[in-house]
């Protein structure tokens, strides 16, 4: 049985420092060699508590820093900020996500009246297609709920590439298996690898490099993949959407009663002013299981629960712990309490964000507004985020000195 790891934010601190000696020289040569379960010693497995903040991308950023230097560690930042660039580009581009949602569901009809699409798509997610290296990447994932990222290009490629199978259904395969499964990163990673997000652009796993970056642990025959391929650009012949401004929250009022409301979208709550609310309630909103239409592995479930757990231990505060259910038992628990409004840290693009929206009308009927914190981080990078990483990085000295300052 595999460790799993602690949801708590003290577990993600211990492993940040942990890892701080290795953000520098080890991480930039090291980063990309997939060295099996139990044995990734050159990246951080940090994701997991990134993805819910648990550990905020700031406090990662400033750890490198102050252990390795911003040169040493700039490999190592610019991957953090990766994150931060993906989640700002789906912000500007929501219907990239509503697109996939759509897609998804038609993809799995289709499963239903295709018995050899069914049984190639069961095959990959169950480990059973033969290739050795994909499968025991898919028990992997499975087993541990984690994947080196140069595993998961080439787990990705393979699947649209080599096995021919819809991106979509893999994107929901990872989604729904992964600890850190986070909408924004695993959309867009799919939809780069297919050549969607970098037009024209698909990577193409080769033989040699899953040689190479496993250590030999895999040497594929290299006519076992197909090794030259065009994307999928055909598939949206329209190209990207229109990018449009990050969305503004509503704004929390400090003078009326509130309901309080935790999610796995962000676990820091230290990091906002909620002690001077007028409080009424609080809850802790378990959502995991919208990941996917389909069944969202218990690792997923449990490492939500955790740190769900742990953000409401920290508040302080008197928190009930409550499932995702019908859009409408959100105005009726804030109603329940007194409350006028629900305050909430930041929820992005993704399957929680829909979720609110469709509890939108039953909260205007009630005379209760939803308001967000939304972080400094995020204001700061997402704008940036319209085109390619590039842009972005180009504003990383910027970023970095509100870090240091
Ligand atoms: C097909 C595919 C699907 C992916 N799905 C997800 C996902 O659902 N959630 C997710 O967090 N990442 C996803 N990634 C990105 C990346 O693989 C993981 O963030 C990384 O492997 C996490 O491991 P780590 O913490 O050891 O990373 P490290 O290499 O130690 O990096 C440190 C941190 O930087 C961020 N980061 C690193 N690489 C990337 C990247 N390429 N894109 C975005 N952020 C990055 C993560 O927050 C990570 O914890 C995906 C990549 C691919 C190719």
């Amino acid at each position: 049985m595999a460790q799993v790891m602690t949801a708590t934010r003290a577990a993600g601190q211990a492993r940040l420092e942990q890892f701080s000696a290795k953000m520098g020289r080890d991480y930039a040569q090291g980063r990309n060699f997939d060295r099996g379960p139990a044995a990734h010693q050159d990246v951080s497995m940090l994701s997991a508590y990134i993805r819910r903040r648990l550990i905020t991308e700031p406090e990662v950023i400033a750890t490198a820093i102050k252990t390795q230097g911003a040169e040493a560690s700039a490999k190592f930042i610019d991957e953090v900020i990766w994150r931060s660039y993906f989640k700002g580009w789906l912000e500007q581009r929501p219907e990239v996500w509503n697109n996939y949602t759509a897609g998804l569901r038609q993809d799995l009809a289709a499963l239903e009246g295709d018995v050899g699409l069914r049984q190639a798509v069961h095959a990959a997610e169950t480990a059973q297609t033969g290739l050795d290296y994909f499968d025991s990447w898919a028990a992997e994932l499975i087993e541990t709920g984690y994947l080196h990222n140069h595993a998961r290009m080439w787990f990705a490629s393979i699947w649209i590439f080599t096995l021919k199978l819809p991106w979509r259904l893999g994107a929901d395969f990872f989604l729904k298996n992964l600890l850190d499964g986070d909408p924004a990163s695993n959309t867009l990673s799919w939809r780069w690898v297919a050549g969607l997000h970098t037009r024209g652009k698909p990577y193409v796993a080769q033989a040699s490099n899953i040689a190479r970056f496993t250590e030999e642990r895999f040497v594929p025959r290299a006519q076992e993949l197909t090794q030259s391929a065009s994307g999928l650009e055909a598939l949206e012949p329209d190209g990207l959407p229109e990018c449009n401004p990050p969305r503004v929250p509503n704004a929390p009022q400090l003078h009326l009663p509130t309901a309080i409301l935790f999610t796995e979208e962000d676990c820091r709550i230290e990091d906002f002013p909620f002690r001077d609310l007028i409080c009424t309630a609080a809850a802790t909103l378990a959502a995991s299981p919208l990941r996917s239409p389909r069944d969202v592995a218990q690792l997923v479930v449990r490492f939500e629960a955790g740190a769900l757990a742990d953000v409401a231990q920290r508040s302080g505060l008197a928190v009930s712990a409550t499932q995702i259910g019908a859009p409408s038992d959100l105005a009726r628990w804030a109603l329940q309490s007194g409350a006028q409004q629900i305050v909430t840290p930041y929820v992005p693009v993704g399957p929680l964000r829909d979720w609110l929206a469709r509890a939108q009308p039953e909260l205007e009927a009630a005379g209760i507004s939803l308001t967000e914190w939304r972080r400094d981080w995020d204001a700061m990078v997402w704008p940036h985020a319209t085109a390619g990483f590039f842009k972005v990085k180009k504003q990383i000295p910027k970023f970095l000195r509100t870090i240091c300052a």
